[in-house]
């Protein structure tokens, strides 16, 4: 596997929120976001600087601006996603991300892979989520004896009965039970002891030997190269090109060159992200590049999908907050931790331990409300509280839309122009659909209802809708599909330009052999929940997928290409059990993963 960025946690790919410094203080973790998020397409109009000191350089020609850091002069302002981003390290961006895994509902958000029997379709997908959910290990409870967390969730419920209120679901762990902190789950938890060179060789429960794994990083997957010439059927990838971009002190040359290599492999599987797996595939040469003439995946980076995010911050109302210092009718543990507060601080205004955890509620996507809620208090890239007010009493509105993958909305990549890491600079094409825009309308109405009900604006956060992209949700960029629109096209050559997905649901790209696709970007459908649970269930049936058809080519040789007149199969039960059942010896045990770190040892014996 490569990786381009860096190894940037102690531990592989792990969380950066586990850090003490921001279980301490949240609002510092809001910086470590940002400087994790590099933009994705900048208009080179908003570089220009009107205030500029006229003796500095400019450029002659003042909408000739340089194209370094994202800087795109195919980019328009206004059908940009100005907020959408990538991060480039190890465990990409689950070493910052919230760590929200609700399902998909059906029928308003989850993808049909079986489209044709309704039954079929629920249990795959109960099974995949279930696997998904002990994979990164999804928690509903962690927070149930926090007093912020148990307000919040108390006054919604009462506010709004038939909303289905509830904890939001989280990818984590308390370190134990009454502990100020927890583990956020993150790659790592994916990645498990897989790092470990002396468990290459162990067996598992199915007593199949672990082969060997590496992973390269600062090593930039370039492109990938078929071996079947202009195929356009049937294509098989012969190789990856990678390039290892520090690799300049082993040129042994005064003028270094790039060191370029090549992976053999069966299988490839991209899975770099919403943005950068189709840039791998458009720099392939596969499709996606603008005015490219013919394509062997027209449906590369078309139909893109994003989330309108609405956000504000209140304090807690004045009625609300007494409350939580009259005990009478409080559990003990809440007796306890607010007893012990104003004894050890008789001076602090507010009856809230210091320590006491963050509110962690979820107002779930339902038929007439398709939108998702959290109502908390994390670190984004923005939202920090700050000294306006005392973080105990804030509470954020994070409500998040859907939109559908319209034809005219896509991620195109330029020809000429790179981003900073030498692939194609992708442009953003992308105007709300009209259908969904009134949904986002009606969720910025129910976001202030709610707020109304918990407490008053925090000056500076009043409800907003934010810059396109920040949900950070992008869809639909290497799409999966039935395929059946493909298949009228191959009768009708001429249209190909219409096929509507990029890959079956078995994550295998039209028409090829050995090449799969994994991320957000998978997603077909207009979705308002957080997208990764639902990418990871895909990717684990794509993972069956690829080793039945390994298990039966064990050379590779034979593989055979994705066609719509495939007829896909349920994952099989007993292949994810190690994921179900808790006594299988591959259960992931999340808590017994990490050992806390200690003490810093260099070459221990
Ligand atoms: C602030 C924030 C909050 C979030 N909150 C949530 C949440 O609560 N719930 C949720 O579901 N999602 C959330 N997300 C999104 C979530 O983190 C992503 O959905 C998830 O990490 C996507 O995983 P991925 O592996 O598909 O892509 P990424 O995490 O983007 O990883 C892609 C990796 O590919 C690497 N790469 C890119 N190009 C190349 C190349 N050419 N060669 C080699 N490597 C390459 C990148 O460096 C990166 O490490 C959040 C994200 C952020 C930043």
């Amino acid at each position: 596997m490569t990786e381009i960025g860096d190894q940037e946690t102690r531990v592989p790919a792990s969380h950066k929120k586990n850090e003490i410094d921001y279980q301490k203080d949240i609002d510092r973790f809001v910086r470590v976001i940002q400087g994790a998020l590099s933009n994705v397409s900048v208009p080179p109009s908003s570089t220009v600087v009107p205030e500029l000191d006229p003796s500095a350089w400019r450029p002659n020609n003042e909408s000739q601006m340089t194209i370094t850091n994202g800087r795109n002069p195919f980019q328009e302002m206004y059908n940009n996603l100005p907020a959408e981003a990538v991060t480039r390290c190890v465990g990409g961006m689950s070493t910052h991300w919230t760590c929200a895994t609700p399902e998909f509902l059906k029928g308003e958000e989850r993808p049909k892979i079986f489209p044709e029997d309704e039954t079929v379709d629920d249990d795959e997908w109960k099974l995949l989520y279930e696997a998904a959910r002990n994979l990164i290990g999804v928690s509903s409870t962690e927070f149930e004896e926090s007093i912020r967390h148990n307000t919040v969730l108390d006054t919604l419920k009462k506010a709004f009965p038939k909303r289905g209120i509830r904890p939001l679901p989280l990818a984590c762990h308390r370190l134990a039970k009454g502990s100020p902190y927890v583990r956020w789950h993150a790659a790592d938890d994916v990645y498990y002891d897989i790092f470990d060179q002396s468990l290459f060789g162990k067996p598992n429960s199915e007593n199949i030997k672990r082969g060997k794994f590496f992973l390269l990083t600062n090593t930039r997957c370039t492109k990938l190269h078929t071996s079947t010439g202009s195929a356009t059927e049937n294509v098989h990838i012969g190789i990856a090109e990678v390039m290892d971009l520090l690799a300049d002190r082993f040129s042994g040359t005064p003028s270094p060159k790039p060191v370029n290599f090549a992976i053999r492999a069966k299988v490839y599987v991209i899975a770099a992200g919403a943005v950068a797996t189709p840039q791998i595939l458009a720099n392939s040469g596969f499709g996606g590049i603008r005015e490219q003439a013919s394509e062997l995946v027209p449906a590369l980076g078309k139909r893109i999908t994003e989330q309108p995010l609405a956000f504000c911050q209140i304090i807690l109302n004045q009625h609300i907050v007494d409350n939580i210092g009259k005990l009478d009718d409080k559990p003990q543990w809440w007796k306890d931790a607010v007893n012990a507060h104003k004894k050890a601080h008789p001076k602090d205004p507010l009856p809230i331990p210091f320590q006491d955890p963050e509110p962690q509620v979820n107002i779930p996507v339902m038929e007439g409300f398709p939108w998702h809620a959290q109502i908390h208090r994390d670190a984004f890239s923005y939202g920090e509280a700050g000294p306006r007010a005392d973080s105990r009493v804030v509470v954020d509105l994070r409500f998040f839309a859907r939109q559908e993958g319209d034809s005219k909305n896509r991620l195109v990549f330029e020809k000429g122009v790179t981003d900073v890491y030498g692939m194609p600079q992708p442009t953003f094409e992308y105007t709300p659909t009209t259908k969904f825009a009134d949904e986002a309308g009606r969720m910025m109405k129910d976001m202030t209802d709610v707020a109304n009900a918990l407490g008053g604006y925090l000056p500076g956060s009043s409800p907003q809708f934010m810059a396109p992209g920040l949900a950070l949700h992008l869809g639909g960029t290497v799409r999966l599909g039935q395929g059946k629109e493909l298949l009228a096209e191959t009768e009708h050559l001429k249209k190909k330009d219409k096929a509507s997905s990029v890959a079956n649901f078995n994550s295998q790209v039209w028409n090829f052999r050995n090449l799969y696709v994994g991320g957000n970007g998978t997603i077909p459908t207009a979705f308002a929940a957080n997208p990764t649970l639902t990418s990871i269930a895909l990717a684990l049936r794509a993972t069956r997928h690829i080793v039945k058809a390994l298990q039966a080519d064990p050379t590779g040789d034979n593989l055979k290409a994705a066609t719509p007149d495939q007829k896909l199969e349920p994952t099989p039960r007993g292949y994810l059990n190690w994921l179900r059942d808790k006594n299988d010896a591959d259960f992931p045990d999340h808590e017994a993963l990490r050992t806390p770190h200690k003490e810093v040892v260099v070459n221990a014996a």
